[in-house]
């Protein structure tokens, strides 16, 4: 008895989380960063289930996007400096021996800067490649990308990888991207799960709303 009683309770709760990392989740993609930046000040226990729920999802994947990135970066020298934005638990960091700046919102690792993507503290060109690995959470993409833009060098690498369900027009968000100052280098669009695209940064950002810079939110189902 107490064996079946102690087993619905742990399912109550594995659905509670479940429902409640699906709502942080939503707030995360159709907020700005700063509102992001704001809600996981208030209330850092949210932080944490929303990443024990993060965890759980990508474990569903047949790859974790961020070891594409490690992959990558390996293939490259070492003497590049990184810039993750939305690290995370800061496995990019953790796997390569290059130098990677760490941007969250909350510390899930002592090398984490905690800090709204679009305001990192570096300073211009300053980087040689920058990251967002299934972090491109907020709506004002044009600032967040701004600011990547800005602490890259020219020439310097931008790597993303998102959800490949959140882009209603690849093409249209690859050209809003050369608007920002991005020339594509690579795409791979293989996984059904997630897209891999790689920039060069060709100069500043140019001014003037970027049409085709859309997202859709990428929201879980109930399971
Ligand atoms: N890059 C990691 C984590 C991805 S989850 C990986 O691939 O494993 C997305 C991360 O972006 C979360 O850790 C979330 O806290 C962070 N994030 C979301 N909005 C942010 C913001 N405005 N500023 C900094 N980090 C943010």
């Amino acid at each position: 008895r107490s064996g079946r009683s102690a087993a619905l309770r742990a399912r109550m709760e594995e659905r509670l989380l479940g429902a409640r990392f699906r709502y942080l989740n939503q707030q995360l993609y159709t907020g700005s960063s700063r509102d992001a930046a704001r809600l996981f000040r208030a209330d850092p226990a949210a932080f944490h289930l929303y990443h024990r729920g993060f965890e759980r999802q990508v474990r569903r994947w047949p790859e974790r996007p961020v070891q594409r990135i490690v992959r990558y970066l390996r293939r490259r020298p070492a003497s590049l400096v990184v810039a993750d934005f939305g690290c995370g638990d800061c496995t990019l960091a953790a796997s390569v021996r290059n130098r990677v700046h760490c941007f969250d919102l909350v510390p899930l690792s002592p090398r984490v800067t905690v800090c709204d993507m679009a305001e990192v503290p570096l300073a211009d060109e300053s980087v040689d490649v920058a990251v967002f690995c299934l972090a491109l959470m907020g709506t004002n993409l044009q600032e967040i990308l701004g600011e990547a833009n800005r602490v890259l060098k020219l020439g310097g690498t931008l790597m993303v990888a998102e959800v490949a369900s959140r882009f209603e027009d690849i093409h249209a968000f690859l050209k809003a991207m050369a608007q920002l100052g991005f020339r594509t280098v690579s795409k791979d669009l293989s996984s059904s799960y997630f897209y891999l695209l790689e920039f060069a940064k060709t100069g500043p950002c140019r001014a003037g709303p970027p049409p085709g810079l859309r997202l859709r939110p990428c929201l879980y189902k109930r399971r």
